[in-house]
C-alpha cells in the first residue's frame, strides 16, 4: 500500500501544478483583454496616426513586395527579379542581368 501512495504522490503535484498554471493563463487573458486603458490608448494613437505623414508609410508598406524563393532583390535596381535574372553575385550584393 505504501508503494501506491509514494507512486501516487509525486504525480498529484505536476497535475495540479499544470492545472493551476492554466487557470492562471486563462485569467490573466480574460484581465488583460479588457482593460478599457488599452483602448483608450489605441483610439488615441489612431486619431494621431490619420493625419497625411502616416500615409507615405503605409505606401512603403505595400511597395514592399514578397520575395519567393526563387526571386531576388537586385541591390542596385532594388527591383526583385526571377532568379534566371540573376547575373552577378557580390558578397551579399544580387545584381540583375539589367543593372549587370
Ligand atoms: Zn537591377
Amino acid at each position: 500500500m505504501a508503494t501506491i501512495t509514494d507512486y501516487d504522490a509525486p504525480r498529484r503535484p505536476m497535475v495540479d501544478l499544470e492545472e493551476d498554471s492554466l487557470e492562471e493563463l486563462k485569467a490573466r487573458r480574460s484581465t488583460s483583454g479588457s482593460p478599457s486603458v488599452d483602448v483608450d490608448e489605441t483610439e488615441a494613437a489612431e486619431g494621431f496616426e490619420l493625419p497625411g505623414a502616416d500615409l507615405s508609410d503605409e505606401e512603403l508598406t505595400v511597395t514592399v513586395v514578397p520575395m519567393r524563393a526563387d526571386e531576388f532583390r537586385c541591390s542596385r535596381c532594388f527591383l526583385v527579379h526571377h532568379r534566371s535574372q540573376l547575373a552577378r553575385q557580390k558578397d551579399e550584393q544580387l545584381i540583375c542581368s539589367e543593372c549587370a
